[in-house]
């Protein structure tokens, strides 16, 4: 079965005075649909490395193959359209318009993917039923609870069907029953085939995932599950 992520010997540095060796010599596989839980403190490298692996970003040295694209090859506008395609975003502070019903907010998810327009609303209530949330459709952000919100930026991640599910401390704001609740919908997705890296310092989330990563330093270190 083909490697979703593969980095090889990645380095990132940031040129400030001193300079910060924010990835050091960072080396991953992750096949589809594996669980990857990066697990670290604060400082440690974790969103430097979401941000790569999210390619919003790129390493200074080394490659990082997505689906078999050698990515740090792509230009701008190539890079952009991979990110949209294939990679779905979830982050601690949601990032849903207030405003916008529930719908709407999943409709924008598939603003950057190039996907026709035709059906769009078909799809984001599709992805609203996969996360649970297919009650909720009038409803603007603010009456949900937290994890109600969670459940909704998962479900605007997931429309343009990608490859890769990315989140940078999906629980943060969460409490423990939220938590448990987004905890068991990853246990869902895996089980349907997404591949998910899930960034955390939280060692209750880390521990659901298949396989567990540490990182101190930039460095990383492959965990017992
Ligand atoms: P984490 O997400 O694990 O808290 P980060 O990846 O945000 O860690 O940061 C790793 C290291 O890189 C830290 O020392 C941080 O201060 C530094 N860093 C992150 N982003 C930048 C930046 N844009 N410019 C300079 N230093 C940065
Ligand atoms: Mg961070």
């Amino acid at each position: 079965m083909s490697d979703v992520i593969v980095l090889d010997r990645l380095g990132r540095t940031f040129a400030t005075d001193p300079p910060v060796p924010a990835l050091v010599d960072v080396g991953l596989r992750v096949g589809r649909g594996d669980y990857v839980s990066i697990v670290g403190p604060s400082g440690s490298g974790k969103s430097t490395l979401l941000n790569i692996l999210g390619l919003l970003d790129l390493p200074d040295t080394g490659r990082y193959c997505l689906e078999g694209v050698e990515t740090t090859e792509l230009d701008d506008t190539a890079r952009t359209a991979l990110r949209g395609s294939r990679i779905g975003f979830v982050f601690q502070s949601f990032h849903l318009l207030p405003h916008r019903d529930v719908v709407d907010n999943v409709m924008l998810g598939e603003v950057y993917t190039g996907g026709d327009r035709a059906g769009r609303r078909d799809r984001a209530i599709a992805a609203l039923d996969r996360v649970g949330m297919g009650h909720r459709h009038s409803f603007r952000p603010p009456r949900l609870s937290g994890g109600e919100r969670q459940r909704v930026a998962i479900a605007r991640a997931l429309v343009g069907d990608p490859a890769l599910l990315l989140c940078d401390e999906p629980t943060g704001n969460l409490d423990s029953t939220n938590t448990t609740a987004i905890l068991h919908l990853f246990d869902e997705l895996r089980a349907g085939g997404t591949t998910l890296v899930v960034i955390t310092h939280d060692a209750s989330v880390s521990r659901r995932a298949s396989r567990r990563i540490g990182i101190t330093d930039g460095r990383l270190t492959e965990l017992a599950a």
